[in-house]
């Protein structure tokens, strides 16, 4: 069998999309899996509506999600090739130029074998001849993506199911130039959860966004397999080299992928939990001698990087006496609770989590929200937060007496 190769052709016209990106997943795992190229052509012939912004946002974007890809092409470079089988195209008198350059349509029936979708049938009368150029210097779509996929030697053609009201047309174009008709497999559309196509109403589409919110690449992988692909049993949790080795396009569904905003935050904060903070902490643009600490406690409930917390850590917040509060204490059963964590706190040496943990434990009573409650809240400042002695860990001695001392007078 000839070598595997498949390609995404993205046109930079916009931002990079999570259906590009999903595209470019399965069209990569297909290709490694089988030990093939992955092959990424800018698809920028038309210089109104291309930006180099959105090119780089494109290689950025693969980059950052670790699809490497073997080869890069830019369409735009590419124009005498298109222009030669135009040339062959008219002379053969498969076209003719009117205004611009048309494909004499045979009408007739075509078939081909969908890797997802099984056969398709189209009967080409009823679209009648269709333009592929411009003039011999401006290709279409149709032209340029037929002769590309040709001479790039492009074996499977793994693209989202809009594209399938193309292929009969392209079809056309590779049996007039007498080229191999590669395979289909056109994938699931990504909708949201009203089933309408997705897009920014539902929230965030563009790679570079997902990435600024604090997800990590791992996550997105994992989510976007599954959208539209399933192993076929219930596990869930794959990084890329698993998926490498269990993608399969006869496990890709024919209906519908919908977008699940919670499914996506929960792989995230699997991920987040499972990477060492150290390696976090690089990826987060915030600042704090302790911030390493600081994502020790927070990554078990986040969900997206940037939902990390620094800012009571670094200056406590203004907050409302009666939060010191717990149940029906007495105002100066709330003084003699923060006084007794100030004596108790005053004489721990090793100012760590477990340290604090273990000595304030031993003085609670039954409810240890009696002493426990006012504490976190004198150190945090906040009605939510982690508990007072991870807090107090981050803080240190001094600055944890500092805020008790202060809620004390408060009361
Ligand atoms: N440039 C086309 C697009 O962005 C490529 C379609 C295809 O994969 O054939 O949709």
């Amino acid at each position: 069998m000839n070598k595997i190769r498949t390609r995404i052709a993205p046109s930079p016209t916009g931002l990079f999309h999570i259906g590009t990106a999903r595209t470019a997943l399965f069209n990569y795992l297909f290709a490694k899996k089988h030990k093939g190229d992955f092959i990424l052509r800018i698809e920028d012939t038309n210089k109104q509506r291309s930006e180099k912004k959105y090119e780089k946002d494109i290689l950025n974007n693969l980059d950052w999600l670790g699809l490497k890809y073997d080869e890069i092409y830019y369409q735009s470079k590419r124009k005498e090739i298109h222009k030669k089988y135009l040339k062959q195209l008219l002379d053969s008198g498969h076209a003719y130029k009117d205004e611009i350059i048309w494909f004499k349509n045979p009408n007739k029936k075509i078939v081909f074998n969908d890797l997802v979708r099984g056969d398709i049938e189209f009967d080409s009368s009823l679209f009648g001849d269709f333009s592929i150029a411009k003039s011999l210097d401006e290709p279409l779509y149709n032209l340029a993506v037929v002769v590309d996929d040709h001479e790039m030697n492009i074996s499977h053609v793994i693209r989202g199911e809009d594209h399938i009201s193309n292929t009969p047309k392209q079809i056309l174009i590779y049996q007039a130039l007498g080229f191999d008709i590669p395979k289909y497999a056109h994938v699931p559309l990504i909708l949201g959860p009203d089933k309408s196509k997705l897009s920014k109403r539902h929230g965030t589409v563009s790679m570079s966004d997902y990435r600024r919110e604090g997800y990590l690449p791992e996550a997105l992988i994992n989510f976007m397999a599954l959208l539209g692909w399933n192993p076929g049993d219930d596990k869930e949790m794959f990084s890329l080299k698993k998926l490498i080795k269990e993608f399969s396009l006869d496990k890709v569904q024919k209906s519908a992928a919908i977008f699940n905003i919670d499914k996506l935050n929960w792989f995230n904060n699997q991920y987040i939990k499972n990477t060492p903070s150290k390696e976090l902490a690089k990826l987060i643009k915030l600042k704090h001698p302790k911030l390493e600490k600081i994502i020790d406690i927070e990554k078990e409930r986040i969900n997206k990087l940037t939902e990390i917390e620094i800012g009571f850590y670094s200056k406590l917040p203004k907050y409302d006496s009666s939060l010191l509060k717990w149940k029906d204490m007495k105002k100066l059963e709330i003084k003699e609770s923060l006084e007794k964590s100030y004596h108790i706190l005053c004489d721990v040496k090793d100012f760590n989590e477990k340290s604090l943990k273990d000595i304030l434990i031993k003085n609670t009573e039954d409810d240890k929200g009696r002493l426990l409650w006012p504490l976190r809240v004198a150190l945090s400042g906040k009605k939510n937060s982690p508990s007072p002695f991870e807090i107090g860990e981050v803080l240190g001695k001094q600055e944890t007496l500092k805020r008790i001392k202060k809620a004390i007078d408060k009361v």
